[in-house]
């Protein structure tokens, strides 16, 4: 990998991504019915909603559109939770909150491709469904329940037993899978300039190179601050997820955030995809030390991990992976590797969504949770509505105290121990 090069300048994304949308130049000062800070997926849905609902709305943007973790994501489109079932859910929040979240993030997967359809989005969308295997039969017996109780809320899940698991996947040894018919992939950042475009033409304003470092209330407005001038608005949506930068900090205290690498190897060869993915689906198992793969529209695989120390991570994850991915799938060779990058996603404690009220009209989300680009579609145009003028109370992302996660600092550690302990139970299941 050649060196000195940006971490966004390392991922395949960025080498292969529509044209960015062109931006006008906004000087000085500025007045809006609603700003958004962050030009991820959140926040670009959000000035979307909210600029066709016909209110003003600028985003403000640390770096450039995509520049978090909506440009270095592998663009597995998953709509449920990375760890809670729907059960889980309703015994968290009640039958009634429990129901409306799981009604939205259900929706997660179609409105990702209906987005891209409807605003004709050149972003490599593929709607062919997601796939989770299962390593063990305890797990096996788990995506069962998992499937039957999404099935009791009307979703077209399916439970594949292990031959048919086999025949889509390159993988020996399931047990079955999970198979969500609405999941898929995109190309991410290709899916955010697209979403940025869709927002200008709607009539939002996108302001790059202007981090937001401070929200104050003056009257009825809140005034942001940022190097190129001062933003006067009724509302303010917070969508920095994983961002440290400025007012980022009152979103980042509420959450874990993960180091997370992504490889993406040289293009292979048309016969060798056809044995160990022949529908093209995306697919993450079960397995602690999760693995993943799919494909881009070049037949490059795509696949990722966590690394429990950073120094040297990016030529050690590089090759850990990849011959990851070449064990795994029988391939017969190790694949060249052209891309790795590093990304960081957010955790919320719990594994749901959340919104957070700093003040009034003052409101910050989290979606992520390793399901961020389905999850975004939804809490985007929940935050919109937010802004526009429902009471938290009636949306159906449930409301997080606006205050740091207790020893904050010592929970930034504690992905690196669950690593550990993911690679520690996988090679005690294998025994
Ligand atoms: C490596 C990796 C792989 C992933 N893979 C998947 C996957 O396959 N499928 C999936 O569903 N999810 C995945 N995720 C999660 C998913 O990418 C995120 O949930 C999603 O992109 C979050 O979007 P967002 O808009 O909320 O945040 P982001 O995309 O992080 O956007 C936040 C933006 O806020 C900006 N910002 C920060 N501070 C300030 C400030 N002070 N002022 C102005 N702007 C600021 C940042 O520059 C950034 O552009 C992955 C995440 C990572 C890191």
């Amino acid at each position: 990998m050649p060196g000195g090069m940006q971490e966004h300048q390392r991922t395949l994304w960025w080498q292969t991504s529509t044209p960015k949308p062109t931006l006008p130049t906004i000087a000085g000062d500025r007045s809006v019915d609603v700003a958004v800070i962050g030009a991820g997926f959140t926040g670009l849905t959000a000035a979307l909603h909210i600029a066709r609902s016909g209110s003003s709305v600028m985003v403000l943007e640390a770096e450039a559109i995509g520049s978090g973790a909506s440009g270095f994501n592998a663009g597995f489109v998953v709509p449920n939770f990375a760890k809670a079932d729907p059960d889980t859910v309703n015994r968290k929040l009640g039958a009634e909150r429990g129901r409306a979240l799981l009604d939205l993030v259900s929706q997660g997967g179609e409105r990702v491709f209906s987005t891209a359809r409807d605003n004709k989005i050149d972003c490599d969308a593929a709607q062919t469904g997601w796939l989770q295997p299962a390593h063990s039969d305890q797990m096996a017996g788990a995506l069962k329940a998992r499937v039957a109780s999404w099935q009791a809320l009307g979703r077209p899940l399916r439970y594949l037993d292990a031959a048919e698991t086999a025949s889509l996947t390159g993988v020996r040894g399931y047990r079955g899978a999970l198979f969500d018919p609405t999941g898929g992939t995109i190309h991410p950042l290709s899916y955010a300039y697209g979403l940025a475009r869709a927002a200008l033409a709607a009539g939002a304003l996108i302001k790059e190179d202007a981090p937001v470092m401070s929200v104050e209330r003056m009257g009825d407005n809140w005034v942001l601050q940022t190097a190129g001038g001062r933003i006067t608005a009724r509302r303010v949506l917070l969508c920095t997820n994983a961002g440290k930068v400025g007012i980022a900090r009152r979103l980042y205290r509420a959450i874990v955030p993960l180091s997370v690498y992504q490889i993406a190897t040289a293009p292979l060869p048309k016969d060798v995809v056809a044995r160990f993915s022949p529908q093209r689906h995306p697919v993450s198992d079960t397995r602690s030390n999760l693995f993943t793969y799919r494909l881009d529209r070049d037949d490059r695989l795509i696949s990722g991990g966590m690394s429990l120390f950073p120094i040297g991570a990016h030529e050690r994850m590089a090759s850990g992976i990849v011959d990851r991915l070449a064990e795994e799938l029988s391939l017969g060779f190790v694949p060249k590797v052209e891309h790795v990058w590093r990304g960081v996603a957010a955790m919320t404690t719990d594994f749901l969504p959340h919104l957070y009220e700093f003040g009034p009209g003052f409101i910050g989300g989290i979606g992520c949770n390793g399901r961020g680009v389905a999850m975004t579609a939804m809490l985007g145009e929940v935050m919109a509505n937010a802004a526009l003028g429902t009471p938290l109370s009636a949306l159906p992302v449930p409301q997080a105290p606006a205050r740091a996660i207790p020893f904050h600092t010592f929970a930034q550690a504690a992905p690196s121990f669950a690593i550990a302990q993911a690679r520690w139970q996988d090679w005690r299941a294998r025994r």
